[in-house]
């Protein structure tokens, strides 16, 4: 079959690599049908030491499933499953709690032992507490925004939870990228009233006006703090949404929140601290957040998807094809695409 790999910095390639196949009774094979390319995979795409080996990549997918283990029993062959981007047993002490991105029998997809999702197949672990089946077929309408299930709108989801968003209130979200965009989603999807979307991207400005942010503030750094204290009656926002992981990010993100609000992180830090510890201390700012248990929100967030309440699926302004990935690569990184879809 064919995968992508990542060898080093700006160094991806799709290559034949060996079949996925069921190892564990609790595997599922799943055939993927549509997969993805996500801003976190640009952090080793520039960043990576050059590797002999090389790591397999991606980590939303969906897909058919094709066989299953003697001891898997929620999914079974023939069924269209989303995966979420990391994946868990779903019994553990913290999957009960919903916290599936620390699972104590889970872990992450691709690298040197696994399959990733930007492939043909996928060995899928713990195939019970990892899949949700879908009710509609491979090539629906919605396929785009059921995709984002996987990791974007779930992950702007938790973003909005984890800043606290309640109906009235003042969100600002940090970061123009889909994750952004999906938060803008989740937080009017939560109730508020103001909105404020910090990017400088026009066509992504234009995306989170549709998807219901009533401010844009495109300043960086202390002027992009000014503009949002002014665009909140000097007070700053209930509830940030950092969707970068950019020391300079956080700073704005931490800059923007009101005396008592929240901060709701998702961007992977590439910092080792947190900015503004004394500032953020005195205003009794909550600062929050993760990697997204977006396992959690599947199942809460695909109603909206299958009845048209939220298309997030509009974050993908281009497609591609296995072939294509390398280019797609570039592209995001190049800011010319905000979320590259590939359909196989
Ligand atoms: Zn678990």
């Amino acid at each position: 079959m064919r995968a992508t790999v990542m060898y080093g910095v700006h160094d991806v390639r799709v290559e034949t690599v060996p079949d996925a196949k069921i190892v564990e009774p609790t595997d599922a094979l799943v055939r993927v049908t549509r997969a993805c390319i996500c801003g976190s995979d640009l952090w080793p795409y520039n960043s990576m030491p050059t590797s002999q080996t090389g790591n397999r990549m991606g980590h939303e997918f969906i897909g058919v499933v094709e066989s299953v283990g003697a001891d898997v029993r929620t999914v079974k062959k023939g069924d269209l499953v989303v995966a979420p981007f990391a994946w868990s047993d779903g019994t553990c002490e913290f999957c009960q709690q919903g916290l599936q991105t620390s699972c104590l029998h889970g872990g992450w997809w691709g690298g040197t032992t696994l399959d990733g999702g930007q492939g043909e197949a996928v060995r899928v672990p713990l195939a019970d507490g990892t899949l949700v089946a879908l009710p509609v077929g491979p090539d629906h309408a919605l396929m785009p925004s059921l995709l984002t299930l996987s990791d974007v709108m779930g992950t702007g989801h938790h973003a909005a939870l984890r800043a606290n968003v309640r109906p009235g209130k003042v969100v600002a979200v940090v970061g123009d990228g889909a994750v952004g965009l999906c938060g803008v989603i989740a937080a009017r999807r939560l109730g508020a009233e103001q909105i404020i979307m910090l990017g400088r991207h026009g066509d992504r400005i234009a995306l989170a006006r549709k998807f219901g942010a009533t401010d844009a503030v495109s300043e960086r750094g202390d002027a992009a703090i000014e503009r949002v204290r002014e665009l909140t009656g000097g007070l700053g926002a209930h509830s940030v949404l950092e969707c970068v992981g950019h020391g300079e990010s956080m700073r704005t993100a931490v800059g923007i929140a009101r005396a008592g609000g929240a901060v709701g992180r998702v961007g992977v830090p590439q910092e080792t601290t947190i900015p503004n510890a004394q500032p953020t201390f005195y205003a009794n700012i909550t600062i929050a957040g993760g990697p997204a248990p977006v396992r959690a929100y599947m199942h809460e967030l695909m109603p909206d998807v299958l009845e048209g309440r939220i298309e997030p699926g509009l974050v993908f302004d281009r497609i591609t094809n296995i072939d294509g990935v390398p280019d797609g690569y570039r592209a995001m990184n190049d800011r010319e695409a905000i979320k590259v879809m590939i359909e196989f």
